[in-house]
């Protein structure tokens, strides 16, 4: 673990996380919880996670999960029963631990520019690599040679830039691939959301490790401690970077003996 900016250092926070009367744990999925696999669908926590949250939701923290994937993937991988709640397609939806769910209105101009989108990727083969998400269309380039890598990315920028201006969408880059999305909400949206709703006096972090985890970076800075979760560290916004798994372990076994709860 090493402190990559001062504002909130994580033994503060560990000391802070003994005396607050609210404790609240935000986390990516991929990447940060779960190692990458080729086959997204085998993309399973690292050992031990799962167990650990279970232990952290019972002594009382608020688990919130806040993914790209569409919600219920989320909640069939992580494997962990009764769900914590979880922000799926980048903020776009939102299924609670109670099982209630809500999804933001895509506009009609905008669900035909996805449409069309899916439409160009089919007419040069890219269908097994697409992923249809609510309000985003997602192309996947895990275990590709860098060379397939290039080349598929500058066929889909040129297919997808006409798309971007005018319907309108926004284009992301992200660690394995490229989505074409609604624009307007992020992970830092979900985490505002959350904050209206969260006691001030409360602890609260947020672990992710891609470029889309940096809008919740931000939206917690200085209110909350944020942890880049990735093998290297690169230029972030976050507090302190955690290599996985073992790091990752240390802090959730961290967290709990913090909030009192059995190692
Ligand atoms: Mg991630």
């Amino acid at each position: 673990m090493k402190a990559l900016d001062r504002e909130i250092s994580y033994a503060s926070f560990l000391d802070q996380l003994r005396s607050v009367p609210a404790r609240v744990l935000l986390l990516d999925y991929d990447g940060t919880l779960a190692p990458f696999t080729v086959d997204r669908s085998l993309a399973l926590p690292y050992p031990g996670v799962a167990d650990r949250m279970i232990r952290i939701i019972e002594t009382g923290t608020r688990i919130t999960l806040i993914s790209g994937r569409p919600a219920r993937e989320v909640i069939s991988l992580i494997g962990i029963h009764p769900h914590p709640e979880v922000w799926g397609s980048h903020g776009l939806e939102r299924l609670k631990a109670d099982g209630s769910y809500e999804i933001c209105q895509i506009p009609l101009q905008q669900q035909a520019g996805l449409s069309l989108a899916v439409q160009l990727l089919r007419a040069v083969q890219l269908d097994s690599q697409t992923e249809i998400k609510p309000g985003s269309v997602a192309v996947h380039w895990r275990g590709l040679s860098p060379s397939e890598v290039d080349e598929i990315k500058s066929k889909i920028r040129h297919l997808w830039l006409p798309l971007v201006t005018e319907y309108p969408l926004s284009l992301l880059e992200f660690d394995g691939g490229l989505e074409l999305r609604v624009p307007g909400r992020d992970k830092g949206d979900a985490i505002r959301a959350i904050l209206t709703e969260t006691n001030p006096e409360a602890a609260i972090a947020y672990l992710g490790d891609d470029q889309t985890d940096e809008d919740a970076f931000r939206a917690l800075k200085g209110r909350g401690l944020t942890a880049l979760v990735r093998p290297q560290p690169r230029p972030t916004a976050a507090d302190i970077w955690l290599q996985p798994p073992q790091e990752l372990i240390e802090f959730f076994d961290n967290w709990l003996k913090a909030s009192g709860g059995e190692l």
